[in-house]
């Protein structure tokens, strides 16, 4: 048996799955939430599946103050439930890190300066990278004396030619603050536009693949032979296409205006753009279901949000495709991407002169799983592939240990 632990740690959360590499089947997944609550109950919430011919799902609740409680929670669930650690010990622990900057540009064996590293990218993702980093101080813990990689959501963007990555401000300060496009989703990015190449049965190092990440989070990927070329998110994954609340792509210059005639402060501009926008701010919905059930029903809000967030992922397609000299395969992944029929028909709606059709019946079949959704003659494929991070994620684990 050769497993491996894979963690995604956030500031109050730590999401685990334990994958057997042989044959890449997930042995358990879970969940821990509330870390730190204090307040009156001041407890956790600890939900974990055994998947399997006969899956089982165990929910209990628990005082967690920190990550490495966390742990000890998870570890008492798997000698409670299994799978035994004593049968199933992971050869190594995976850990999912936002921000790798320009330092990380693949998975990489966690040691003392690595941390160090990762705390110093902080200033670049402080929501995300303070968290991951209390993830792998509490995982050494619990899992001492095996390897512990950091895999970075930034690092297959490190291929990013300069035209792509550079914003056009003044040079010196962009260099001396690290300003740039970092991309983010790259883990997802990679195993999708990889699974693409597989589906089509075709060498990675020929497809012209645009993929369209579309979660919560969104973000779009042109990729070139199996290498990032140019992604919608930015500096922060605020830029680039609309997602549930933020805002992707606008003029800067509407912060100055919100600021001389809202009075709003960056505070305030930041909340407004991360967490009031999007979906969020147009409908009053930040879940696509809903928007698009409240557009159904004629709600003008809601029908001019989907507009916006088609409007958007159209302009994308086409700026990657010509970026990319053509494309070969357009790919929908991530909760709405895989979803969403009337999202993929109404993001390529009226492109047919590029090439790129999706098939009515194939697009609603319902199927889940790896699919074509564009008519078998089109020459584009438009693909529907599940993302699998976690699965990425361990399998990058195996390559560097
Ligand atoms: P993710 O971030 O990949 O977990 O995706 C989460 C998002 O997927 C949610 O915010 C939902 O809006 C969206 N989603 C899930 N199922 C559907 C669906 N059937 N139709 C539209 N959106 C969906």
């Amino acid at each position: 048996m050769s497993t491996v632990l894979v963690i995604n740690s956030g500031s109050s959360s730590l999401k685990y799955q334990l994958i057997e590499m042989t044959n890449e089947s997930v042995l358990a997944n879970g969940l821990i939430e509330r870390i730190g609550a204090g307040g009156d109950t001041g407890s956790s919430k600890h939900t974990v599946t055994l998947p399997g011919s006969e899956a089982r799902s165990f929910t209990s609740e628990h005082p967690v103050a920190d990550h490495t409680e966390a742990f000890k929670v998870m570890l008492a669930a798997f000698d409670k439930h299994g799978p035994s650690m004593a049968e199933n010990h992971p050869v190594a622990v995976g850990h999912r890190v936002v921000h790798g900057g320009k330092r990380f540009f693949g998975p990489t064996v966690v040691t003392d300066l690595v941390k160090i590293n990762i705390e110093d990218l902080a200033e670049l993702a402080p929501l995300h990278n303070p968290a991951n980093l209390d993830g792998i101080n509490a995982a050494q813990v619990a899992f001492p004396g095996i390897p512990h990689v950091a895999v970075f959501d930034t690092a297959f963007h490190a291929t990013l030619p300069p035209a792509a990555y550079t914003y056009a401000i003044d040079a010196g300060l962009a260099d001396k603050y690290r300003v740039r496009r970092y991309g983010f989703h790259g883990t997802s990015h990679k195993f999708v536009s990889e699974a693409a190449a597989e589906y089509l049965e075709r060498p990675l190092g020929e497809l012209k693949t645009i993929v369209l990440h579309l979660g919560n989070g969104a973000s779009a990927c042109a990729v070139d032979g199996g290498v990032s070329v140019d992604t919608s998110m930015g500096l922060t994954p605020l830029e680039g296409l609309v997602m549930g609340t933020r805002s992707g792509d606008l003029d800067p210059a509407i912060l100055f205006h919100l600021n001389r005639k809202a009075g709003l402060g960056f505070a305030e501009l930041d909340e407004l753009l991360n967490r009031k926008s999007g979906l969020l701010g147009l409908s009053g919905h930040g879940d696509m279901r809903d928007v698009v059930t409240a557009a159904g029903e004629g709600d003008a809000d809601a029908q001019l949000a989907l507009d916006v967030y088609l409007h958007r992922i159209k302009h994308y397609v086409g700026a990657y495709a010509a970026g990319l000299g053509g494309v070969d395969a357009i790919v929908f992944t991530a909760g709405v991407g895989e979803n969403s029929d009337v999202v993929r028909s109404g993001a390529l709606a009226g492109l047919e002169a590029f090439g790129i059709a999706v098939d009515p019946e194939r697009n609603t079949s319902g199927h889940r799983g790896r699919r074509r959704i564009s008519p078998d003659e089109s020459p584009v494929a438009v693909l529907v592939i599940p993302t699998n991070e976690e699965l990425e994620i361990a399998r990058q684990c195996l390559t560097v240990i």
